[in-house]
């Protein structure tokens, strides 16, 4: 494999060959502001954005009220109880799934980052002479790149999912967890098929859906290798677990002859029992439905006696920096199920949508884990992309404190001075002003009179009641030029609320 850059797409990407495929990854450190700058300034895709994410998440609500009434909290309790005692002693779970699960027949392989991860699943390939490759919906594939070095490999690889279809087919990459083409019309889609497919343009999802089911269901009889993510390990009986709701999963873990599952290792859990629970709160999270359309239980490989299955089921069990999140300190990050909830609920990723965080892993915890995995002085934007509100948490199925931890992301990138120069100064500068009341008074003083200025200048200020705010400040300069750039400011008082406090004092004494 040869790998070299050669070229810079924008401030944003690098393209890299590999093997004669562009792929493009964020130039580093990420800065994430251009391109939420121009996510902001599109009005279709915050329309697209919005309106899926918003369903999404009034959905969950209902459902998670109708389902489990009082005992949601009850739920969100168990269910991250459950992650945590399994990440408190994955040594021990991760011991007895590999027994189980090569007792089953299954073949385990361990990867301790995403290269690694490739390779074992390229050996595997080449292997067995794999031509085509059918490929369910997998965020660790996302994570390692799999899809262009299987490509390289001779190896054509079909993504199964609907929305990765046709992301595939656009060339795009996902900007949701579980909704990876949150950010595409069925106008989009029907411009993919007509170009790529060859069929007449139409918009109706009934008949879209149609043929990609009549395309993909040639894949999958022909295909010799299926490769799926998994989105639960159970250690008791060595099994993956797959949820869709398409049945594509299945097809792709069993039409094969050979099986691969790329798993992280967080997705442990220690039995089926403790399946029914985190079931139940994957689906009503992600989807608002009680219980995703397919769950499938996959225990080894197709038995003598059984008519269909693969011959081979390899599970690797991808590490890529989730040893590192294993620390007592950050270990709460790991119990993530995946479900996207807190992406639905976070007023940030409405606005600036999926592609904007410069990573796999999106929205509220991709702020969060993406620093975590790739490093924080690539992506110091990151615990910023967040305003705190705490919607991720209260939406969060297994209680991880995602604020929290984004504050702690922030107090580190000060400590090891990551921030940018003029941030600091600025902060320092700040902080002496609030220490001291007189250099409070000072700052609120200056600050009165420059903006009473502009207002001024832009005939905005009037002499009525001096303690009541009249007009408003439409285009600052400098540094507030980021908030009049997207609404306006209101004029100060010519009196301040100081004032008017000594005043009334003064007076009823
Ligand atoms: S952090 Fe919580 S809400 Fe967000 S995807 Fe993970 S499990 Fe779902």
């Amino acid at each position: 494999m040869s790998t070299n850059a050669h070229a810079t797409e924008s401030s944003q990407t690098v393209a890299l060959t590999v093997d004669g495929h562009d792929i493009l990854f964020p130039a580093l450190p990420y800065d994430i502001r251009a391109r939420a700058r121009s996510s902001t300034g599109d009005p279709q895709l915050q329309q697209f954005v919005n309106s899926a994410t918003l369903l999404k998440h009034t959905g969950r609500i209902k459902v998670c009220g109708e389902v489990f009434g009082s005992n949601y909290e009850a739920m969100r309790h168990l269910g991250g109880d459950i992650k945590q005692h399994t990440l408190d002693h994955l040594d021990f779970y991760l011991d007895q799934f590999v027994e189980r699960a090569t007792d089953a027949g299954a073949q385990v392989h361990f990867a301790t980052d995403g290269n690694r991860a490739n390779e074992i699943c390229l050996q595997i390939a080449r292997d067995n002479n794999c031509k085509l490759c059918v490929k369910s919906k997998s965020m660790v594939t996302e994570e390692t790149h799999l899809v262009p070095e299987l490509e390289s490999l001779g190896v054509e690889t079909v993504e199964t999912d609907l929305g990765e279809f046709i992301i595939q087919l656009d060339h795009d990459a996902p900007s949701h967890i579980v909704q990876p083409m949150i950010h595409k019309d069925r106008r989009a889609v029907g411009r993919a098929f007509e170009r790529e497919l060859g069929t007449e343009y139409c918009e109706d999802a009934t008949s879209l859906a149609r043929v990609a089911r009549k395309h993909l269901r040639e894949k999958f009889r022909q295909a010799d290798l299926g490769i799926s993510g998994g989105n639960f390990l159970i250690a008791e009986s060595g099994s993956v677990v797959i949820c869709t709701n398409e049945g594509n999963g299945r097809l792709c873990t069993s039409a094969p002859r050979v099986h691969v599952a790329f798993v992280g290792i967080e997705k442990l859990i220690p039995n089926l029992e403790h399946l029914s629970v985190l079931l139940k709160l994957l689906a009503r999270s992600s989807t608002a439905q009680p219980l995703t359309c397919y769950t499938h239980i996959i225990t080894g490989p197709r038995r003598t006696d059984e008519p269909d299955g693969p011959e081979q089921v390899h599970i690797i069990l991808v590490d890529n920096g989730r040893s590192e999140i294993l620390k007592p300190e950050t270990r709460e990050m790991l119990r993530c199920i995946r479900c996207g909830a807190c992406l639905n609920s976070c007023p940030v990723y409405r606005k600036i949508g999926g592609h904007a965080y410069g990573s796999v892993y999106s929205g509220p915890i991709g702020a969060l884990i993406t620093p975590m995995f790739k490093g924080l002085a690539n992506y110091p934007d990151l615990p910023h992309a967040s305003s705190l509100c705490g919607a991720c948490y209260e939406a969060c199925p297994v209680k991880i404190d995602i604020p929290k931890y984004l504050v702690k992301l922030r107090v580190e990138l000060v400590k090891r001075r990551i921030t940018k120069l003029s941030d600091r100064v600025f902060f320092k500068i700040w902080a002496a002003t609030l220490r001291y009341p007189v250099t409070y008074r000072l700052g609120g003083f200056l600050q009165k009179l420059i903006f009473r200025l502009k207002a001024r200048t832009q005939g905005q200020l009037d002499s009525g009641d001096p303690y009541v705010s009249r007009g408003w400040i439409s285009d600052m300069p400098g540094p507030v030029r980021g908030w009049t750039d997207e609404r306006d400011m209101p004029t100060p008082t010519a009196r301040s609320f100081r004032d008017w406090w000594r005043n009334e004092h003064e007076n009823s004494e």
